[in-house]
């Protein structure tokens, strides 16, 4: 069995930097570090940071006062505001295209721009960007949304930075009826789209794909329905445990992308396991 691994797959800048920042402190302080929801999107990673004392937490609530980190997807600066108030020592672990959507956002808005993001509602970096954008600002994830958005002098568009770019381009299309003057911000991650290029480049010629990541990470879920839409036996895996036997017979060549959240060593651990089958 041939194995190919997408070139551009695993940890991407952001992410990289936000681990490798918390792992530092870890070693170096004796305070309390926490992160105020998960440091990055793969359970494995923020297991085994936990394991060395980060904890996770939602609020601030009866906590002893320590570090707070701010993780990679950012948070909103309501956030920021009540920590530092409380006396907790910040380290902004945002990624640093992350920190410039919020600055945009932030930016349209002051300026009377009505500021709409395109993403997921739910998803932690388009929470942080609403916190800049002003709670008036409008989310959009597909071009049905766009139904109810009523027509403004001036819309500001900024978007989630791992965001499909032929979504992007076609709820812009959308938008161009519902204001006057329109000031677009493509806040699309490189990362993003260099490894959903290089995964098609893989899926293009494998029997079999394996998307190695976490399942609550946006940009996994998008290699996979990407993959999938290539070579129907692509399979979402977040660890080699969960790779069955069954989906490699009688197949030739297996490819394997990772979201930008998954660490080398998970990837080397898939590796293996096919190695062994
Ligand atoms: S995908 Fe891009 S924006 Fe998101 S953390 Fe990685 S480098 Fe930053």
């Amino acid at each position: 069995m041939k194995i190919i691994i997408a070139e551009y797959s695993g940890f991407c800048f952001g992410v990289k930097r936000a681990v490798n920042l918390v792992y530092k402190i870890l070693k170096n302080t004796s305070k309390p570090v926490y992160s105020f929801g998960p440091l990055i999107h793969n359970p494995q990673v923020v297991a085994k940071l936990e394991g060395m004392g980060l904890k996770t937490i939602k609020n601030f609530d009866s906590l002893e006062i320590g570090k707070l980190i701010i993780r990679s997807h950012g948070v909103r600066p309501d956030v920021i505001k009540e920590a530092k108030e409380r006396g907790f020592d910040i380290v902004d672990a945002t990624c640093p295209f992350v920190r410039k959507v919020q600055s945009y956002a932030r930016s349209l808005k002051k300026t009377g721009y009505k500021v709409v993001v395109l993403g997921e509602p739910d998803h932690p970096e388009v929470l942080s960007i609403i916190g800049f954008a002003g709670d008036d600002s409008i989310v959009v994830g597909k071009e049905e949304d766009i139904k109810c958005t009523a027509f403004c002098e001036k819309i500001g568009i900024v978007v989630q930075t791992t965001f499909s770019f032929e979504n992007f381009q076609s709820i812009v299309g959308k938008l161009l009826k519902k204001g006057e003057e329109l000031r677009i911000y493509n806040t699309i991650c490189e990362a993003t789209s260099v490894r959903q290029n290089n995964a098609i480049k893989v899926a293009k010629g494998v029997d079999v794909m394996l998307v190695v990541g976490g399942k609550n990470s946006a940009n996994t879920a998008r290699l996979f329905h990407i993959c999938k839409k290539i070579v129907k036996d692509t399979y979402w895996i977040e660890t080699a445990d969960e790779i069955l036997h069954k989906w490699f017979l009688k197949r030739g060549k297996v490819g394997i992308t990772a979201g930008a959240s998954t660490p080398e060593w998970i990837i080397q651990e898939v590796v293996e396991k096919l190695q062994s089958h």
